[in-house]
């Protein structure tokens, strides 16, 4: 089983609701093809919304 660090790639989450990019975080490319999505804390919306990973 290898571990490889060029597995680990780090994405962008953007706000769904007003787009401000508030958080990066980092995700196995090989495990994790989906795009991410998380409720995540906007300080723009003050509320918790929906945040996904900014398309590359
Ligand atoms: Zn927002």
């Amino acid at each position: 089983m290898a571990s490889n660090k060029q597995d680990r790639i780090s994405v962008t989450l953007k706000c769904t609701e007003c787009g401000e990019e508030n958080y990066i975080t980092s995700k196995n490319r090989k495990h994790n093809t989906e795009r991410l999505e998380k409720q995540k804390y906007c300080p723009r919306c003050q509320k918790k919304t929906l945040h996904r990973e900014k398309k590359k």
